[in-house]
């Protein structure tokens, strides 16, 4: 059965990895048909729109979406894709991978991330001249989705390990319900469970980071620790995505625009490459997924490598040694 992928590329590096991680899927044996959609700043310069009805069409019709980055508009782009694809849960895998100079190397996170509310809603005001304020919005039924989805992605993926983190402490109602949400679907399951307080979370991840496994975070605390993980790994070239929803899905670099080195053919396309496992997984591919990810794998032990890794590779160089790999 042929797939249809809406292949996005967005701004800065996304017009780099995006083309890479296409290339890297044209040499399986696979049977997608690729069309592609603009979004992102230079399209919102020629147009007036980031997000133009087009492209948010064609990932809604698609099987499923490969999406770069965007620039300045980010949120005009991502948020409301993310909308279309009916995604509510967003994946991001931080693995240490052999050979890599990693600050840790015991690494082997998943981050759970909700991803419809919490600080995201865009619920923003300025009240008078000097006082603005954000609405925090925590649904039980949200808060649930995310719960049964990780603990069934722990289940699914052999972690033993899952971490509810939260700041109820402080945030009494919102994290109060949140956590009561996420609690309630593991006593319901008798899954194994542990929670913790986000911030303290993140120190622990630095110092012990392999006592944790699958993490269930509010959108906002995912986005960082999951920022924090790609540190302990080596760095955002190597962290992929995916945003799932109950029909339809988006995958996507961790990473932004990367605006300092775009248009230099160095940015690495590791994290757009893995991206695009996750995608064949998704559309049950998976020995195809896990080819991508061997090939992947040997080439980030074996080089070339781009110089955020510390190599003097380039963006088609790693592309073709994976291709060739494959
Ligand atoms: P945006 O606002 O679009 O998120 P940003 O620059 O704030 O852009 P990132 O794009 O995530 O955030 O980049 C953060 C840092 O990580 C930058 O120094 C960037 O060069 C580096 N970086 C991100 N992705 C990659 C990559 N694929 N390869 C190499 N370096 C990367």
């Amino acid at each position: 059965m042929t797939h249809r992928i809406a292949v996005v590329p967005g701004d800065g590096i996304g017009q780099e990895v995006t083309p890479a991680a296409v290339e890297v899927l044209e040499a399986l044996d696979v049977d997608f048909e690729f069309v592609e959609g603009d979004a992102g700043d230079a399209v919102k310069a020629e147009t007036g729109e980031a997000l133009p009805l087009e492209t948010r069409d064609l990932a809604a019709d698609a099987d499923a979406t490969l999406f770069g980055a965007a620039g300045e508009t980010a949120a005009d782009v991502i948020l409301p894709l993310r909308e279309v694809v009916g995604s509510f849960a967003n994946v991001r895998p931080a693995v240490t991978y052999p050979g890599l100079d990693a600050v840790r190397e015991d690494t082997d996170l998943v981050f759970i991330r909700e991803n419809t509310e919490g600080v995201y809603t865009g619920i923003e005001s300025e009240i008078t001249e000097g006082v603005t304020t954000l609405t925090r919005v925590i649904t039980e039924e949200a808060s649930r989705d995310i719960a049964e989805f990780g603990f069934d992605y722990a289940a699914e993926n052999g972690y033993d390990d899952v971490t509810i983190a939260h700041k109820a402490n402080v945030m009494r109602e919102t994290d109060g319900l949140f956590l009561e949400t996420v609690e309630a679907v593991a006593e319901e399951r008798d899954a194994v469970y542990d929670t913790a307080l986000m911030d303290a979370l993140a120190m622990h991840l630095v110092m012990h980071p392999e006592e944790y496994g699958v993490v269930i975070c509010p959108n906002l605390a995912g986005d960082m620790l999951s920022d924090l993980a790609a540190g302990l790994v080596g760095g955002l070239g190597l962290l992929p995505s995916a945003n799932v929803g109950r029909d339809n899905a988006l995958f996507e670099p961790v990473h932004g625009s990367a605006p300092d080195i775009a248009g230099e053919g160095v940015a690495n396309p590791t994290a757009m490459v893995l991206s695009a496992a996750m995608l064949l997984d998704h559309l049950g591919r998976g020995e195809a997924a896990e080819r991508v990810r061997a090939a992947t794998e040997t080439v980030l032990d074996e080089g070339p490598r781009t110089p955020d890794l510390g190599g003097d590779g380039t963006t088609d160089g790693v592309t073709q040694a994976i291709v060739e790999e494959l």
